[in-house]
């Protein structure tokens, strides 16, 4: 993409209205325009970050073995009422009324809506398990939409929900999920801590929030040192292996995590490290909580009729999007994790007009783009200072700059954004560096 063309309006100014830096940056890196208090559009460098990241979700629930499907935004309130939840759900639901009068509502979340698509068409043990998640937009009509996209009103949310036949099968589904979450966000470069969570509105007896660490979160956490410390993609088992010793290696580690403790208690263990966080991610197993109320029962092995065991597994789509910037920026502006980065390369052009920097600028657009590098190309006829602000600005992971005097030397710069590291190098083995 050439930055000429490019739909990027950055803001000079720091916006006032912006409480905490993933906004601020958000905002000045021209990602998102709110349109609503907490409704955004997402402009295109916003939505390219966010196409990456929920294609990370996706491939991770797809490898533990979860179904995509995709539900509607919009449910009857008939199902809702079935569940009881119609009337429990308070004023976060956006309530809704059609021309023939008939209530629907803004899904806030589709547990319902899952277990009535399940009863329809599943009828026995066997085909269990069953796990089917979709990637949509949520409406919760929050009292304090806040921080962007941190607390929206309308929200990217992937949501899991998985079908057992009882609650040993169920403890499975629910651990494949733990680790698809860890993987999930190694991946995007984040560590993720989880903690043993209140069920809420939801309900249910087992449940995990993962945390990742900023000092702006909403959530308190205290966390194990070993625990920040381990490589989750090395140490995790890819899915399918032995999910229960990892599990239990796992929890050794992070047992001492696993209990919300209060910093003035003396027995809180002090090798633990205080922080505060962001809830990414929420997984519940709460066994019949739908299935009884809603009769979602399968055939079972002596043809009598079981309740499924249910969990269900929430990933903040679009606040991740902010919780990636909290965890990584600097002065300067951003500093995109190569998985989710909107581009992998920012091409700099020091001095559109001659002939050859723009000649090998041009090469080396090609180039990369031949290979399937993501390039942006700042062919813009501005000044080097606003150049590198700009592309410091909206973090991309490799700058690589070209000007007349280092073509000279036969050489360009190549500046890796999140350590400021430069080198010199020959055309040819910057293209090999990004290449490879
Ligand atoms: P919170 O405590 O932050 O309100 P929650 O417990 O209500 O979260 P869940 O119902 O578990 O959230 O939803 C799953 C995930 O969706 C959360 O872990 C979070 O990452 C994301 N999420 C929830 N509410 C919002 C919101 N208002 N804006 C953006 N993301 C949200
Ligand atoms: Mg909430």
């Amino acid at each position: 993409m050439r930055m000429s063309a490019f739909f990027l309006p950055t803001l000079k100014e720091t916006p006032t209205e912006a409480q905490i830096v993933s906004h601020r940056l958000m905002l000045r890196a021209g990602m998102i325009r709110q349109t609503s208090a907490g409704i955004y559009s997402w402009l295109p460098l916003g939505w390219r970050v966010l196409r990456r990241i929920e294609q990370i979700v996706r491939e991770e629930q797809d490898a533990a073995g979860a179904q995509e499907v995709l539900m509607p935004t919009i449910q009857s309130a008939d199902l809702w009422r079935e569940s009881g939840r119609y009337d429990d759900y308070g004023k976060e639901m956006l309530r809704i009324t059609d021309r023939h009068e008939r209530e629907m509502l803004y899904g806030p979340t589709n547990e319902e809506m899952i277990t009535d698509i399940f009863r329809t068409f599943v009828k026995s043990y066997r085909q269990l398990p069953l796990n089917l998640y979709h990637i949509q937009w949520k409406f919760r009509d929050e009292i304090r939409p806040r921080f962007g996209v941190m607390r929206g009103r309308e929200f990217l949310m992937k949501d899991a929900y998985s079908f057992d036949i009882d609650a040993a099968g169920a403890k499975r589904s629910y651990q494949a999920m733990f680790l698809a979450y860890l993987r999930t966000f190694a991946r995007m470069g984040l560590k993720a801590i989880p903690m043993r969570a209140d069920t809420g509105p939801i309900g249910g007896d087992l449940s995990h929030e993962f945390i990742i660490l900023a000092e702006t979160g909403e959530s308190g956490v205290f966390c194990d040192k070993q625990w920040l410390d381990l490589d989750v993609l090395a140490e995790a088992p890819n899915h399918g292996d032995d999910l229960q010793a990892f599990f239990d290696r796992f929890t050794s580690i992070y047992a001492a995590t696993d209990e919300k403790h209060d910093a003035d208690d003396p027995s809180t263990p002090k090798d633990l490290v205080s922080a505060r966080g962001i809830e990414v991610g929420h997984i519940f197993y709460f066994g019949t909580k739908y299935s009884k109320p809603m009769n979602a029962a399968v055939a079972g092995p002596d043809g009598e009729p079981v309740l499924v065991e249910m969990g269900s597994y929430g990933i903040g789509v679009s606040r991740l999007v902010a919780a990636i910037i909290e965890a990584s920026h600097d002065e300067n502006g951003i500093i995109w994790p190569d998985a989710v980065a909107p581009f992998k390369v920012g091409l700099i052009n020091l001095k559109p007009g001659d002939a050859e920097t723009d000649r090998v600028c041009g090469d080396l657009y090609a180039g990369l783009g031949a290979s399937g590098v993501d390039v942006l190309y700042d062919d813009r006829d501005e000044r080097p200072g606003v150049k590198f602000a700009d592309m410091d600005l909206i973090g991309l992971p490799w700058h690589l700059v070209v000007g007349p005097r280092g073509l000279k030397n036969g050489t360009v710069e190549l500046k890796r954004r999140a350590t400021g590291a430069r080198e010199e190098l020959s055309v040819e083995a910057a293209l090999a560096k990004l290449i490879a």
